[in-house]
């Protein structure tokens, strides 16, 4: 008899589960009757496809047993079943690195984190919030021996050969004392019904009750054995839209996407005509867990002909798109279809680009709170969907959303053109790390002036990349503050008059700055700063912008202009100044502050705060 000792991160959860995380322990029979249902879908496409299989008389179904006196509740499918290490391999460690990433996202909340349990893939372990002892007693399709899976969740687990006549899982759940809630049969059909009506298998449940034969003192009572059907078992997607109620929908996604949330919205469609395909789609509410690790679980099923066919191909939808949840179910492809044939499937594909406008145009409909909702969760996924899919540019800068210099929260681009000068044809953008440091950042002074809202966008990283290949929105050019020219109010020969009137001063800073700097130039952009920091628009790296973005590499550094406020008061003394050494001190608070002013780093820091501690102790 083997015994084996859980993976710690299982041990670890196990722990939790037994000391009840969950305020929801009914999801347990969600969970085991969705793994039955995935089992049941593998062999149903085994039966159809594989020569071994075909002669076999099979209809996939879930069973149920409920045993009072036994004090146990028993779960069953005639699926695919298990061999002795996928047993080990996927009850006793945990493929993904899932657990440990359960654990280290879990907040303390009951309720929150029972709704992470179904997303980690770690469902099969819920049971222990209600169970004493659990067996799994299973056999794998095409091979002769079956296997006995047998723990109490205390850390240990034992695997022994036992019989058993046909393929597929039986987990036998010995109840804790306190959960005898779970052998009502009232009880496991409301579950059922709530959680599990429209998988596509039928869920037998077998109970016994108490029936009461004859009359009078003929009067007999005793125990008779029944079987029914508690579910509806209609793949939902497979029923008209008339059929079909927000609650049905709502359930499926339950099941499915193992969310207690209700999804932010859901897309039902089915295509006629040259091809034909039904697709169902879900966008959850709190974005998947998984979404930014490599390993993230593919949020939707692909079926031909209502037979299951994969759950694990990331290209089913584009990667900006990886938090839907759903079910794509073809008409037209071969049941036998590989992987191979599913990489560059013309059928795939067309589906493919159809469900990517559905549900691209599904978000653009949200409003109110699902809308900001949707960009708390997602507004980064449709950054990278701008940079990838160009097909559905248009629709994806609908929907993106950025912060604003004169807006509250996250405004959208048709918001901002309409709030615009129509004249202007320009959408203004800072890049930036820190909104704080943004929203004072001295190049946005003369904005404010002439009340011109500019987006800051603050995930420089990405923005930096994604915003320059955007080009246009409509017929509005983007164009970034730091490399064009302010707004004002000056004509050019103005301009030149102040130009002249400095040239002594710039000439003299740029000599002190040497090589840090490209140029020192007079300003017309600043009210209260007296220094800023720009790029230079005649720098081809500049405008090179937009082909670095293409390559998906930020821009090379480029050298900049510093631009003087001539209107300051910092600026105007120091046109008269005399000495030569306060002189270069101030040079390069202005260019040191500047860059500050941006969130950059001045070049030498220990240098910066030994001028202004030079300077404050000379103005003490
Ligand atoms: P998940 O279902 O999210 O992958 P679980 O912990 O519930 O996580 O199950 C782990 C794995 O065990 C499943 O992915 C599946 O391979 C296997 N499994 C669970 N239940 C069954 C079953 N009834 N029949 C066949 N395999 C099963």
């Amino acid at each position: 008899m083997a015994k084996h000792q859980f993976q710690t991160e299982i041990g670890q959860l196990l722990k939790l589960m037994t000391h009840s995380l969950y305020s929801n322990k009914e999801i347990f029979i969600r969970e085991l009757i969705s793994n039955s249902s995935d089992a049941i879908d593998k062999f149903n496409y085994l039966s159809l496809t594989d020569e071994k299989f075909k002669e076999e008389k099979w209809s996939g179904q879930v069973f149920m047993k409920l045993d009072k006196e036994d004090n146990s509740l028993t779960i069953g499918d005639n699926g695919i079943g298990m061999n002795e290490s996928d047993l080990m391999d996927n009850l006793g460690t945990i493929a993904k690195s899932g657990t440990k990433a359960f654990m280290e996202n879990l907040t303390g909340d009951a309720k929150k984190d029972s709704n992470l349990i179904g997303q980690f893939g770690v469902g099969f372990y819920s049971v222990f919030m209600v169970a004493d002892r659990v067996d799994v007693i299973s056999k794998k399709a095409g091979e002769d021996q079956a296997y006995k899976f047998t723990t109490d969740g205390s850390g240990e687990y034992e695997v022994t050969p036992v019989t058993k006549e046909s393929h597929g899982t039986v987990i036998y759940i010995k109840l804790k004392d306190e959960e005898k809630e779970f052998l009502e049969k009232v009880r496991i059909q409301t579950i059922v019904k709530k959680y599990s009506n429209h998988i596509a298998y039928p869920i037998m449940l077998n109970y016994s009750e108490e029936v009461t034969e004859g009359e009078g003192d003929a009067k007999t009572t005793k125990m008779e054995n029944k079987t029914e059907q508690i579910n509806a078992a209609t793949a939902l997607w497979t029923l008209s839209k008339s059929e079909l109620k927000k609650e049905d929908y709502i359930e499926f996604y339950q099941t499915i996407g193992h969310d207690s949330e209700e999804p932010l919205t859901y897309l039902h469609n089915r295509v006629e005509g040259s091809q034909e395909f039904t697709t169902l789609f879900y966008i959850p509410r709190t974005a998947p867990v998984d979404m930014y690790r490599p390993d993230f679980t593919p949020g939707v099923k692909l079926y031909v002909k209502r037979v299951f066919i994969t759950d694990d191909d990331k290209e089913l939808l584009p990667m900006y798109l990886r938090f839907t949840k759903g079910i794509m179910d073809s008409e037209d492809l071969p049941l036998n279809v590989s992987r191979e044939l599913l990489q560059d499937n013309k059928v795939l594909a067309n589906m493919k680009q159809h469900s990517v406008k559905k549900i691209l145009q599904a978000i653009k409909k949200l409003t109110g709170e699902d809308e900001i909702q949707f960009t708390s969760q997602y507004n980064k996924m449709m950054k990278e969907g701008i940079f990838t899919d160009h097909v559905n540019k248009e629709l994806l800068l609908d929907i993106v959303k950025y912060k604003s210099s004169t807006e509250e929260g996250m405004v959208s681009l048709e918001s901002y053109v309409s709030r615009a000068d129509s004249e202007q044809k320009v959408i203004y953008y800072l890049l930036g790390d820190d909104e704080k440091v943004m929203r004072n950042s001295p190049l946005l002074e003369a904005y404010k002036k002439s009340n011109i809202e500019v987006l800051l966008m603050d995930d420089k990283d990405e923005d930096g990349i994604v915003t320059p290949m955007i080009e246009k929105y409509k017929e509005w050019e983007f164009k970034d503050i730091t490399a064009i020219s302010a707004p004002d109010s000056k004509t050019e020969e103005e301009k030149e008059e102040i130009e002249k009137e400095f040239k002594r001063l710039t000439d003299k800073i740029k000599e002190v700055l040497g090589e840090e700097i490209k140029a020192v130039k007079t300003s017309t952009r600043l009210t209260s700063s007296p220094s800023c920091v720009i790029k230079d628009p005649d720098d081809p790296m500049v405008a090179m912008a937009g082909i670095f973005a293409q390559m998906g590499q930020a821009m090379p550094e480029a050298k900049m202009i510093l631009e003087i406020n001539p209107e300051h008061e910092m600026i105007k003394k120091l046109n008269t100044l005399e000495d030569e050494e306060l002189f270069a001190e101030v040079s390069w608070i202005l260019l040191d502050g500047a860059k500050l002013s941006e969130g950059l780093e001045p070049k030498d820091k220990g240098a910066f705060a030994s001028r202004i501690a030079s300077l404050a102790t000379k103005a003490l």
